[in-house]
């Protein structure tokens, strides 16, 4: 068997199930059928009988733990998963500006909310967006993505309200348009956390779905203090 990429995603992963029961409540969906349908939808994804066991054990067998190492392919094929049963007929599963919201930036704006509160609030405490653009997103990108990602991710400081977030995709399991949705949404739950105003971030810049030899993928971040 190959060897499979694993991070510390049981947190994440928490978030994701906590967002569609949430994203239920509010939109007056049945959060069983829902949550049953995703289920079915991310077990047709797995693509292997392995990973069928392994989804029904782990991600829906009740063993998760903030602290849980999962593979990348999990966190990909559930949030794909999620994002289609969620979205409705007629509505993009991703996005490359904040102006128009999707799913799976939902998703991740929902995740830093709650992940500033609770797992990673010593990386938001008493932080301008500007240090935790440039200290707090990196440790946690790093937890979230691994090493070799963490690595590789470049914060780059135009001028105070002005940054460009460069991620490396290369050799990475999940990339897709749908999780750089999800980055934008965390850039943006997080900024807002941390009372930016007008922000706006745009991903014009999308290699992670193109067959070339370094998946690189640009966000643009502006915002008001
Ligand atoms: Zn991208």
């Amino acid at each position: 068997m190959v060897e499979e990429k694993s991070n510390q995603l049981g947190d994440f992963i928490k978030g994701r199930l906590l967002f569609i029961e949430n994203y239920c409540k509010e939109n007056h969906l049945d959060y069983k059928k829902v949550a049953n349908e995703i289920e079915n939808e991310t077990i047709r994804r797995a693509g292997s009988k392995e990973r069928e066991e392994f989804l029904k054990t782990r991600l829906f067998g009740g063993l998760l733990l903030p602290t849980s190492i999962l593979p990348n392919w999990l966190d990909k094929v559930f949030l794909e998963a999620m994002s289609f049963v969620l979205k409705g007929p007629n509505t993009p599963l991703f996005t490359t500006t904040s102006k128009i919201s999707c799913i799976p930036f939902e998703a991740g704006r929902f995740n830093a909310k709650r992940q500033a509160d609770t797992i990673f609030k010593i990386l938001f405490q008493n932080r301008t967006p500007s240090d935790w653009l440039k200290h707090g997103f990196p440790a946690l990108y790093r937890k979230c993505y691994g090493d070799e990602a963490g690595d590789k991710l470049q914060v780059i400081e135009h001028d105070p309200n002005h940054f460009e977030v460069i991620t490396d995709n290369t050799n990475l399991d999940k990339a897709s348009r749908i999780d750089c949705s999800t980055v934008i949404g965390y850039l943006y739950g997080s900024l807002e956390k941390l009372n930016a105003r007008n922000i706006v971030i745009t991903h014009d810049k999308c290699l992670a779905e193109m067959p070339v030899a370094k998946k690189l993928c640009s966000f643009n971040i502006t915002f008001e203090i």
